[in-house]
Order: C-alpha cells, then sequence, then structure tokens
C-alpha cells in the first residue's frame, strides 16, 4: 500500500466536478517536457475510458521524442492552432492544470486560462502554487506530475480505468522528472507505482530508448561540441557553466529538444555541484540550471534569471544578450560558494 497524501477534501471535491464535467481540458507548461506531456496523455486516456470528452492543450512544441507516446497526435498545439484551443476553452466544463504552479508558465495560454469559467483542478509538484483554481492539489515533494496524477487517480478509485496508454504516459513523466530514476527518487512509493504501471502493460525499455536513447547525428554532434569546446568549469565554485549562441545552434542546424540533457552533463565531474546552460533565442537567452544536494538552482533562477523551478533543475529567461546572461553568471559564483556551499 503506498502512502495516503491527497487530502480527503480534495479528493472529494475533485470527484464532484469531474461526475459533473462532459467536456474536459488539460493544460500544461510551455516548452512541455515529459512530464507535461505524460500528465496530460494520461489525464486524456484516463478520462476518455471513463467517457468523457477529454482534449489536452499545450502552449507551444514539445520535444520530438515526444511524439510517440499514445494520443500524442491529438495534442492541440495553441501556437500552431490558436482558434480551436480558444474554442476548447470556451466550450469546456472542467480545466485540469497539471505541472505548473502559475498561470504565467502556460505562455500564450495565460489570459485564456485566467479567464475561462469552467472549475479548475490543479495537480502539481511545483513549490507556492499561485492559481485560482477550485481544487489545488500540490504537492512539491512528489517526484512527478505524472506521480501525484497516478495516486489522484487512485484515491478517485479509477485504478481500473489506468488501460495500457496511460500507464506508459505516467510512466513516461515518472521517467522524464527522475532522469530515468537517477535522480530525486528515493521514494520507495515510487517503484511501487512503476510496477503496477508494468503489469498495465507499460513497456519501459521501449519507453527508455525513445525518451533517453534517442539523439540525431546533429544532435550528437552539438552536445559533443558544447562539452569539448564550450564548457567552462569553475572548480574553486563548484560550478560549471556552458553557452551556444545563435549562430552555433544553427551551424548544428538544432531543433527542440536537441541539447535536452546537456545541462546535466557537467554534474559527473567531481566537484560540480551546479550547473548552467545557456541558450541564445530570438528574444531571450534561455536558462536551465541543474544542481546536486541543496544547492538550489531554483532561488538562483528566481532572483537573477526571470524563472525558478525546484531545487535541483530549475529555468529561466533573461532578456539582455547572451554575453550578459553569461557575465551574470560568472559574478554570482563567489556569492554562490559562500552562500551555499558548505
Ligand atoms: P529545463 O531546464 O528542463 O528547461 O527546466 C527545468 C525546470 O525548471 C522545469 O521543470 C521548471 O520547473 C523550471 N523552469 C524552466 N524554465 C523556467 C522558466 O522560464 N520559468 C520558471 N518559473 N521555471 C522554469
Ligand atoms: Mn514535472
Amino acid at each position: 500500500m503506498i502512502s495516503r497524501t491527497i487530502s480527503e477534501e480534495s479528493i472529494k471535491k475533485a470527484k464532484v466536478l469531474i461526475d459533473r464535467a462532459e467536456r474536459i481540458v488539460t493544460v500544461c507548461h510551455t516548452a512541455p517536457d515529459g512530464d507535461a506531456i505524460g500528465s496530460s496523455l494520461a489525464a486524456v486516456h484516463v478520462l476518455g475510458a471513463l467517457g468523457k470528452e477529454c482534449r489536452a492543450i499545450v502552449p507551444d512544441a514539445y520535444n520530438a521524442n515526444l511524439a510517440k507516446l499514445p494520443g500524442a497526435k491529438e495534442i492541440v498545439d495553441a501556437t500552431r492552432y490558436p482558434d480551436f484551443a480558444a474554442r476548447l476553452f470556451d466550450q469546456a466544463d472542467l480545466v485540469i492544470c497539471l505541472d505548473f504552479n502559475e498561470p504565467r508558465r502556460t505562455g500564450r495560454l495565460e489570459k485564456t486560462l485566467r479567464d475561462c469559467k469552467a472549475p479548475k483542478i490543479l495537480i502539481d509538484h511545483h513549490l507556492h502554487p499561485d492559481i485560482e483554481a477550485d481544487v489545488i492539489i500540490s504537492h512539491p515533494e512528489m517526484a512527478a506530475t505524472a506521480y501525484l496524477l497516478f495516486r489522484f487517480i487512485c484515491r478517485l478509485e479509477l485504478f481500473n480505468f489506468i488501460n495500457k496508454p496511460a500507464a506508459e504516459c505516467i510512466l513516461a513523466g515518472m521517467m522524464t522528472d527522475t532522469g530515468n530514476f537517477s535522480y530525486n527518487c528515493a521514494d520507495p512509493d515510487l517503484y511501487i507505482v512503476v510496477a503496477e504501471l508494468l503489469r498495465k502493460g507499460a513497456d519501459k525499455d521501449a519507453l527508455y530508448k525513445q525518451l533517453f536513447n534517442t539523439l540525431s547525428e546533429n544532435s550528437m554532434r552539438l552536445n559533443a561540441y558544447a562539452v569539448y569546446e564550450k564548457m567552462e568549469v569553475f572548480p574553486d565554485e563548484g560550478a560549471a557553466l556552458i553557452v551556444l549562441s545563435r549562430e552555433e545552434l544553427n551551424r548544428f542546424h538544432y531543433v527542440k529538444g536537441d541539447t535536452e540533457a546537456l545541462v546535466n552533463r557537467p554534474l559527473a565531474i567531481p566537484g560540480v555541484v551546479y550547473s548552467a546552460f545557456l541558450r541564445e533565442e530570438t528574444d531571450m537567452v534561455k536558462v536551465s540550471m541543474r544542481s546536486t544536494g541543496d544547492f538550489p538552482v531554483n532561488v538562483l533562477c528566481k532572483e537573477h534569471f526571470g524563472g525558478g523551478g525546484h531545487l535541483n533543475a530549475a529555468g529561466g529567461e533573461f532578456y539582455g544578450t547572451l554575453e550578459e546572461a553569461a557575465g551574470l553568471f560568472r559574478s554570482l559564483l563567489k556569492e554562490n560558494k559562500e552562500k551555499y556551499i558548505k
């Protein structure tokens, strides 16, 4: 038996909203990752099995390696189909918000979400939820939203509605947010859930290959170049930095997702406790950070790089030049060491 975490009151309220609903939409954060997409699709599969009409709406494109998840073809990308997405929100009698803590994180859907009159249920694992929702199920101690969603579904007594596609999507979310069970995964209950998902028919080996070990030639070369030529290591300050300009990304025909795992790589170097990757976009610098132990990259991203996230995985958007972002990171090294590294 796994522990009971979600409050009885939340479950009761959510049950009423789901029972009443006929047309449900899910929404997640921008640049959706495996947890955002996995949770959204799992909700679609389970609610579909219950006889509800349910569509997953995403603010913008997700990585190509997620496109093979069951149901991914039915996802509505609000950047490509803004009118359709708006119509779905209009007609919805329930909105399920997955894997984000504030409306701002839904990017172009922020206003639509705020204006939407339908009741909302939030299921998320980011710190400090700040959203108007009828039911807020926020558990930052959970390794993935997909894992929390599994618990939610079980508490609604809908375990039997978790079919093979739903199981696969939940497992994909859990694998993504734990780096295939390599960090943030000390919770024994996680593995009970994995066992249940495998019993439901989820193919973990195939998911691993799809999510973690499929790389285009361009992407492999770009990552190798980034590590070989562009990685700066600051051994005295326990840090590493990789910066890639637009020109460099173009040279390797960068497509979304190509540098997904790059920021983790420097953490393999003994003594490096946090790592940053700065990627030049057209109008800003996308910041991605990872750490080990109790170094809070979420604080660093929130205070200096227009973002936030989790203790060990965070990101942000820096409005300035790539050089300014890199300079700022370097200028904070000493201060960070004093504050956070014993
Ligand atoms: P990634 O580095 O994979 O893009 O993001 C890692 C985590 O950092 C995400 O799961 C999310 O929690 C957080 N994050 C990334 N980008 C942003 C951002 O622009 N704003 C905020 N608030 N959080 C972000
Ligand atoms: Mn997540």
